[in-house]
Formats: C-alpha cells, sequence, structure tokens
C-alpha cells in the first residue's frame, strides 16, 4: 500500500478513488475511521488519505490524480500532433510553427 493522494475532507478522496477504479486501479481510503464514529465533526488536522492497494499502481495512480486535478504534468506528456502535417508540437504551443494549423483537440 502506498499513500497517493491526501485531503483534509473524504469527498475529494472518494470522488479520486472512483475515477481510479474505473481505471482498474484498487484503492483503500485511510483515515475516515477516526471520525464521525459517534457523530462528531472531524478534527481539522485529521486527514484523509488514499492508498493505492498494489504498489506497482503508485506511479500510474499518482499521474491520473495530477491530471485530474488540473496540474500540470511534464512537458513531455503534454505535446501534441499537428492534424495537418504530423509535426509534434511543444505544450506551450497553441498552433502548429510548421503549417499553422491550430490545435484542434485536446
Ligand atoms: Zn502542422
Amino acid at each position: 500500500m502506498k499513500r497517493v493522494y491526501t485531503a483534509p475532507n473524504a469527498s475529494m478522496v472518494h470522488i479520486l478513488k472512483d475515477m481510479l477504479a474505473e481505471r482498474g486501479i484498487s484503492t483503500r481510503v485511510h483515515g475516515e475511521g477516526l471520525l464521525g464514529a459517534a457523530g462528531e465533526l472531524a478534527p481539522v488536522d485529521t486527514w484523509v488519505e488514499l492508498h493505492v492497494v498494489e504498489d506497482r499502481d503508485e506511479a500510474v495512480a499518482s499521474r491520473l490524480i495530477k491530471e485530474f486535478l488540473g496540474s500540470s504534468p511534464s512537458h513531455e506528456d503534454r505535446r501534441w500532433t499537428c492534424q495537418q502535417c504530423g509535426e509534434v508540437i511543444e505544450a506551450q504551443f497553441g498552433v502548429c510553427w510548421k503549417c499553422g494549423q491550430s490545435r484542434n483537440r485536446y
């Protein structure tokens, strides 16, 4: 088990858990058992953690979570291929520098 995400509230953890489950990655939520047993509000310092069951899923799960949350993966991952001429374009360019075609997907 490896921790791939932690948050101060359980709802985002569960959203990510469902998202990963759809992609075939099994996860477990930790920390929830500490709250709500007696209907009490969670202490602010109790964070809920998401762990992958299989350690080998850690890298993929971390990447999916990053993408899901909208933070930037490396530029390498964000390159796009021009639909018109097939040139591979760096992420920061909105149009193909070779033929002028704009990025039409992604
Ligand atoms: Zn092009």
